[in-house]
């Protein structure tokens, strides 16, 4: 792999998610050859650069400076200069910045290239002991109100394993509100993964008791199951259109197809949500 050709890359790079000794040999000679690596956080991808004798210069990229630092990464790849794409932790743009430098990159002609590594969502997925495929990643729910709703009525409606991230001060509330809206399926509760106190508490959603929870924590879920609602079928879709059609609401045409087809309404919901795209 030659990786100072002349040729401007972004080199899309996977660091550890605890565990410093999760980085692969490809990784630090990406880092060490580049021009110029992007991090999240500078201070933080200086302690992996100086346990490798890593001298690249850093430069911030966050959700605050993304687009001025972009216009900076597109006229180094101009000048035939590579970059580095870091997060703090895994692998960037995974509810990480970076997507925009990606965008940025690509739209104006340059490779961007994927040196894989580390996630805390398949980490999570692999060690959870549930369906690996199929599987969806949520990355954080949204706080609060009509999104978090919606998010939920989707989570209830996928057919396969969910992985959420979240906050540790926040875990109790989003596993009572997944209580709430998929029953008690099961639910693998992974904290701190590759770290000194990393644990996996497995159970169901309203069974688990967790206490205090500190670290980082991601959550996997069981998927709805097969006879979670009536088989994908024109009938059931095409109602949905003469309702929405109609000019209900969402919520509204959902309550109505609930009444009709007997069925529960988070499901009804879901299935709207998913007709309307
Ligand atoms: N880009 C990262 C990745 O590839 O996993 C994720 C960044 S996101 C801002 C941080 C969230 O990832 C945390 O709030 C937690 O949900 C999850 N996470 C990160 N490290 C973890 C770990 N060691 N164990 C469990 N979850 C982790």
């Amino acid at each position: 792999m030659t990786i100072s050709d002349g040729r401007g890359r972004v080199y899309v790079v996977a660091t550890p998610i605890g565990n410093l000794e999760d980085v692969g040999a490809r990784a630090l000679r990406v880092l060490a050859e580049v021009a110029r690596i992007a991090c999240e956080d500078t201070r933080h991808t200086a302690r992996l650069c100086s346990r490798h004798g890593i001298r690249t210069p850093r430069v911030s990229l966050h959700a605050h400076n993304e687009a001025r630092r972009c216009a900076e990464l597109l006229a180094l790849l101009e000048s035939g200069e590579s970059v580095a794409l870091v997060s703090d932790a895994g692998t960037p743009l995974i509810s990480d910045p970076g997507e925009r430098l990606v965008r940025a990159a690509l739209d104006a002609g340059f490779e961007v290239v994927p040196v894989p590594g580390p996630t805390a969502a398949v980490a999570a997925l692999v060690a959870s002991g549930l369906p690996t495929r199929p599987f969806a990643f949520l990355g954080f729910l949204s706080r609060k109100g009509r999104a978090r709703r919606e998010e939920l009525a989707l989570c209830a409606a996928f057919p396969g394993s969910l992985v959420l991230y979240e906050a540790p001060a926040r875990v109790e509330r989003t596993l009572a509100d997944l209580h709430a809206a998929l029953g008690p399926r099961r639910v693998a509760i992974c904290r701190e993964l590759t770290k000194r106190h990393e644990q996996v508490l497995r159970g169901r959603l309203g069974e688990l008791q967790l206490g205090e929870l500190r670290g980082e924590v991601t959550l996997v879920v069981e998927g709805a199951p097969a006879d979670s609602g009536p088989a994908p079928d024109g009938d059931a879709d095409a109602r949905i259109d003469e309702l929405l059609a109609d000019g209900l609401s969402a919520r509204d045409a959902a309550r109505e197809l609930a009444r009709e087809l007997g069925l529960p309404r988070r499901d009804a919901y879901a299935r709207v949500l998913r007709r309307r795209g």
